[in-house]
């Protein structure tokens, strides 16, 4: 670690292999898996297809350049359009790399259509990267304290409020942003209806609507895409995390008018979709939609659910079980800093969020005797700490 960053608070851990939803340590330990790498291998660890077509592709070609076409990357972008709407795909490598290259692309098309302002909407509580951008419009201010200056031009209204963002919707938004299921923001759903409203203000006021379904993505809240649970489309959205199955990639689909405010020197990624990248989102788009694994997360989901919501009977500290598909937050009324370092021990990975909801977000591919197992273990951690 002497020659490591320290930007993160690491478990004293290391793990070197991982099979569906358990992975093992050095020492040969196994541990169950309810993290899945923050929502990312959302179709467990070393899933074979996606294996396969890693180990294929490596054999065969890295990487070239964006300068050409890039077969399966354009394979990809179709493959994603028939399963959203119709749109142009940007590819990049990470969460924050799609979000920036949204807020670009509407200040892009803000300028291009003459329009008055350029600022965008987002809520509070949310999280959309690292990038100075992407902290700017994070609806948090902890990420940005330090970093002045800030960029201009973001501002947050309250999470499922729409009088605030009616309020808030003046003619110099150019979009509103949003998360359909808040994940690092503590695991938050909107109101029922909320989006749906969202969507006919933005129309009503001629604001874009941005979805980041970097968290919600990829089958996450047991619909492929997060915005389906509501059936409101969105103008762009943005991938990463599970995209890949854990290979660094992100993307960002816009509607075509507003994709054309891109065009070739106005925005690039060298590493983007490059053909490891597309073979692995062609693979995990392909078993994903093929298994229907979003309908199997929807059933495991329900179980864990469950189970969770018995837990919380057995024990006062829990004040909330709450979350869609396998994207499930545990609220409590204690400490829980410690509850990753104790599962360690007990052969559990688990997440905790703001030091007090528990973020349960295993591989989607999770057995029933797995979540049981889980719920388990979580009795027993909070019987220890005497909770
Ligand atoms: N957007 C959302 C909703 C996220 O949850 C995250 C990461 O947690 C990001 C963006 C940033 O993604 P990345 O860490 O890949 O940059």
């Amino acid at each position: 670690m002497q020659h490591v960053m320290n930007t993160y608070r690491r478990l004293p851990v290391g793990l070197v292999r991982g099979q569906g939803c358990r992975v093992w340590d050095e020492a040969g330990r196994e541990y169950l898996d309810m993290v899945a790498g923050i929502a990312v291998c959302n179709l467990g660890h070393a899933h074979p297809e996606v294996v396969a077509a890693l180990q294929a592709q490596a054999a065969s070609l890295f990487h070239t350049s964006n300068l050409y076409h890039i077969p399966g990357q354009e394979r990809l972008a179709t493959m994603l359009v028939e399963q959203t709407f119709e749109a142009r795909v940007f590819f990049c490598n990470s969460g924050a790399e799609a979000n920036e290259a949204a807020i670009k692309l509407v200040r892009k098309y803000a300028s291009d259509q003459g329009l008055r302002g350029s600022r965008i909407v987002t809520a509070t509580g949310s999280f959309h990267g690292r990038t100075l951008a992407t902290v700017a419009a994070t609806g948090q201010d902890r990420f940005r304290q330090g970093f002045d200056p800030i960029p201009a031009g973001f501002l947050s209204v309250p999470y499922g409020d729409i009088e605030a963002l009616k309020e808030a919707l003046d003619e110099t938004i150019a979009a509103v942003m949003l998360e359909p299921v808040q994940g690092e923001g503590g695991i938050r759903v909107p109101p029922p209806g909320y989006l749906a409203q969202v969507r006919s203000l933005c129309d009503a006021k001629g604001a874009l609507l941005v979805f980041d379904e970097v968290q919600t993505g990829m089958g996450r809240t047991g619909e492929l895409f997060g915005y389906r649970h509501e059936g409101v489309i969105p103008d762009l959205m943005t991938l990463a995390k599970a995209l890949g199955n854990g290979f660094p990639m992100g993307a960002l689909l816009a509607r075509p008018e507003v994709a054309a405010s891109f065009s070739p020197g106005t925005h690039a990624s060298t590493f983007g979709g490059n053909p490891l990248a597309a073979a692995c989102g062609i693979a995990t788009l392909g078993v994903m939609t093929r298994e229907d694994i979003p309908g199997f997360c929807r059933v495991q989901g329900a179980y864990l659910r469950a189970r969770l919501e018995d837990l919380a009977s057995a024990h006062a500290c829990i004040r909330e079980v709450r979350g869609r598909g396998l994207m499930l937050g545990v609220e409590c009324d204690a400490d829980l800093k410690d509850l990753p370092a104790l599962g360690l021990d007990e052969g559990i990975l688990l997440n905790v969020i703001k030091d007090h909801i528990i973020r349960l977000v295993p591989p989607l591919v999770i057995s029933g005797p797995e979540i049981d197992r889980a719920v388990e273990t979580l009795d027993r951690l909070l019987k220890r700490k005497g909770l």
